[in-house]
């Protein structure tokens, strides 16, 4: 996976990304990332410019379209043509799992990091095929969400994660949050590890945490549950679940 990140502060990527996993995976040639400089392409060598005062008035300034334009066309041209190139953006479909999955299909991806009061909006009808937003706020620039980004598409690239399989049991795979995890040791602050979890037992293990993601997704995510795909029996435990809140919602009315 070759991720290109177009922005005018290269060295935050770089910094960002060259930690823990991430920078392991670049050693081991698994991702690269380049961070390309938005502001070699301006056309303004004499004042090295990339941004100007908004047309209409208002607040702030924005990234004009000439270096972001030569940017993309320079980077995109050796790559293959259905390279997506994302622009990160608070007005985009909000990045999720599906979406990581999705872009991760790619050997390459280009991410538009803007700033300011953004870019101007004809460089981003000519070059942009998808707006990407990392949730309802504003930051103060692309380079964060482009990390987001690259960190969770990382980890769906064979090999990254050190255990191979850990990406398809996390939240959000087959639209479940996970379920609660324990390590040593057995009992801290009075509080024990569930018996099931010291059991041995495989299939009371397994059959034990999807009822607990389950029961988790439905108390913190029920928006996920309608596109989870459950056995008849998890079906099953589910409804129970539902009617137990039934009840204790009704004992707390009476
Ligand atoms: N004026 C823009 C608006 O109201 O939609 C916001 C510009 S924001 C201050 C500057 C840059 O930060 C954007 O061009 C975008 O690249 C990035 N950005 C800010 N919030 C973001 C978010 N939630 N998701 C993705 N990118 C974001």
């Amino acid at each position: 996976m070759h991720f290109h990140v177009l922005t005018l502060f290269p060295e935050m990527i770089l910094s960002g990304m060259n930690n823990s996993i991430t920078k392991r995976a670049v050693e081991k040639d698994l991702i690269r990332i380049d961070a390309i400089d938005i502001r070699a392409y301006t056309a303004d060598k004499k004042h090295n410019k990339v941004d100007d005062y908004p047309y209409g008035g208002g607040a702030g300034m924005v990234m004009g379209p000439q270096p972001v334009y030569d940017c993309v066309q320079d980077v995109k041209k050796d790559l293959p043509a259905d390279t997506p190139v994302v622009y990160l953006n608070p007005q985009g479909r909000v990045f999720n799992q599906t979406i990581a999955q999705e872009l991760a299909a790619h050997s390459d991806i280009i991410f538009l990091c803007g700033h300011y009061e953004g870019i101007d909006e004809r460089a981003l009808e000519l070059c942009v095929t998808d707006h990407i937003s990392v949730g309802d706020y504003v930051l103060t620039g692309g380079e964060l969400p482009a990390m987001i980004l690259m960190d969770c598409i990382s980890r769906l690239v064979p090999g990254v994660l050190g255990n191979d399989t850990s990406a398809d049991v996390e939240s959000f795979h087959d639209n479940l949050l996970e379920y609660p995890q324990y390590t040593r040791p057995e009992e801290f602050m009075g509080m024990r590890v569930p018996d099931v979890l010291l059991s041995g037992h495989h299939l009371n293990i397994e059959t034990w945490r999807r009822q607990q993601s389950i029961r988790r997704t439905l108390e913190r995510r029920p928006d996920l549950l309608e596109q989870a795909n459950l056995t008849p029996k998890e079906q099953k435990y589910l409804k129970s679940l539902l009617e137990e809140a039934e009840n204790k919602e009704n004992e707390e009315k009476s």
